[in-house]
């Protein structure tokens, strides 16, 4: 087994006097006081000190610790971490877009704002809404902004009504939105295919309920192909029906949400179109409606003037701003170059191969790892560890084997309605050669569980740090170092 170096702390390996740099000395009077002084942290003791290759090969051990999607395949379920084409970022940083101030005059930005008035008009195609916002700044947000929205349409008509129902394969986020909203979350019990029972709906919705919240693909990757007969149960009792889009990647082209009853729903363009998502980095919700809610969006929205673009933020029935300015800017101007580069051919092949290369994942393991949900999938499956469990192995175990492979591990132990979950979602953007690497890292995994159950156990084995207390992080974090 191949064991790394330990990468100690800078603090750790400096010895005074060392330097990266040496200057000639002073021919010149000193100047201490330029600027206030030094910029030198006064309350650190014992700054580090260095040699030049001693900071370079410190920061790139520490740069190849790091798993990253340049690297590998990134198989978080519910994630979508897809590789994005750098070509994006490029556009992304171009200085007429980094530089233009948010509180410049809309005259000398009307390329921004056709930026965002063109994604705005390309969402509304893709999803088949009548107008989107693009303030929201995250999924979660996206869904408190649609949740709003029907919570202000409801109220116009004389009631906002007190319940939303959810169903126990939704997205964790979308009973939170609900709940800060002012609605209470009834649950609805998925069917033994993973979908919503329409008996069961049509029992709980009544004139209290305001909405039905559906993650659509759901996190099982099942796709609620009553959606169009869901719609209409909701309907016919005055509900909304709200969907969470976040996972656009499995409908792109070939269906539309709009199309099929939905009244809200909201989508996340760092997931589906082209920006990198993880690490807490900034994000986009976009929120779409159907013309009834129109009048309710956040303001600004963004009209049309004398052939000019305009911020109107004259609209009396909004629920107000959501957030600074006009959402995550350039977050926006990637997921536009994005979707102008694919063209409607390109959009359809994002779903057409994100959906292949999860079933192709779903076919290649099935039997090695169990399958509650034996249906074909669209855009990620969900194995569990039933099969491993005999042998004492855990989903714990198979992820953090996975490392040592090479590989980052799946999602695990969600969604809840699978016990011991491994919730794979490849995306569109891994090759079959990534795929099978992927594969013949499971298999041999399931064979090390039935012979070798302690190797899972202690695994990690190649990395710095190896099986860690999860809790302790959380519990009792070390923010700073002590000199021992
Ligand atoms: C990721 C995700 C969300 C939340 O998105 P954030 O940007 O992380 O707030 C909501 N619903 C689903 C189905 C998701 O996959």
């Amino acid at each position: 087994m191949i064991r790394k170096m330990r990468e100690p702390l800078a603090f750790e390996i400096s010895s005074h006097g060392k330097r990266a740099v040496r200057m000639p000395e002073l021919d010149v009077p000193e100047k201490k006081d330029i600027f206030g002084g030094l910029p030198v942290r006064k309350e650190i003791d014992g700054f580090p000190e260095l040699s030049e290759v001693e900071v370079t090969r410190h920061f790139t051990r520490l740069s190849q610790t790091n798993y990253c999607v340049d690297l590998g395949i990134y198989p978080l379920g519910s994630c979508t971490m897809k590789y994005n084409p750098k070509v994006n970022e490029k556009i992304a940083s171009l200085p007429a877009f980094t530089g233009a101030h948010p509180n410049a005059p809309q005259d000398v930005v009307q390329g921004s704002l056709r930026v965002l008035k063109q994604t705005e008009d390309l969402l509304c195609e893709i999803a088949g809404m009548d107008a989107f916002s693009l303030q929201p700044a995250a999924g979660a947000h996206g869904e408190l902004t649609g949740m709003m929205l029907i919570r202000a349409a409801l109220e116009d008509r004389g009631d906002p009504r007190k319940y939303v129902l959810i169903p126990d394969s939704a997205h964790g986020t979308n009973p939170s939105s609900a709940h800060i909203c002012g609605y209470t979350v009834k649950e609805i019990k998925s069917n033994e295919i993973g979908t919503i029972d329409l008996e069961g709906l049509a029992a709980v919705m009544n004139d209290d309920v305001a909405a039905l919240m559906v993650t659509n693909p759901n996190t099982l990757g099942v796709f609620e192909s009553d959606i169009c007969r869901i719609a209409e149960i909701v309907h016919s009792k005055g509900g909304l029906l709200y969907m969470d889009g976040a996972n656009m990647n499995a409908l792109t082209g070939i269906v539309r949400p709009g199309d099929m009853g939905v009244d809200v729903l909201h989508i996340n363009l760092h997931k589906t179109f082209s920006t990198p998502h993880g690490g807490g980095g900034p994000g986009s919700g976009p929120v779409g409606v159907k013309k009834a809610l129109v009048p309710y969006l956040p303001v600004p929205v963004i009209g049309e003037k004398d052939g000019k673009l305009v911020l109107d933020s004259g609209r009396p029935k909004t629920i107000g701003r959501v957030r600074s300015f006009y959402g995550n800017f350039l977050v926006i101007l990637r997921a536009l170059a994005y979707i102008l580069n694919l063209g409607p051919e390109g959009v359809r092949e994002i779903a057409e191969t994100a959906v292949l290369n999860a079933n192709y994942i779903r076919k290649s393991l099935e039997g090695e790892f169990h399958l509650k949900y034996a249906a074909p999938t669209l855009h990620e499956c969900v194995f569990s560890d039933k099969f491993q469990k005999e042998f004492g192995v855990s989903n714990l175990d198979i992820a953090k084997r996975l490392i040592d492979y090479g590989l980052h591990p799946p999602t695990m132990s969600f969604p809840l309605i699978v016990h011991g979950a491994l919730m794979i979602e490849p995306t569109e953007t891994e090759s079959k050669r990534d795929l099978d690497f992927f594969i013949d890292a499971m298999k041999a995994i399931a064979k090390e569980a039935k012979k070798d159950p302690e190797t899972l156990h202690a695994a990690p084995h190649v990395t710095y740090v190896r099986r860690l207390d999860e809790t302790a992080a959380a519990r009792n974090p070390v923010l700073k170092w002590e000199k021992k």
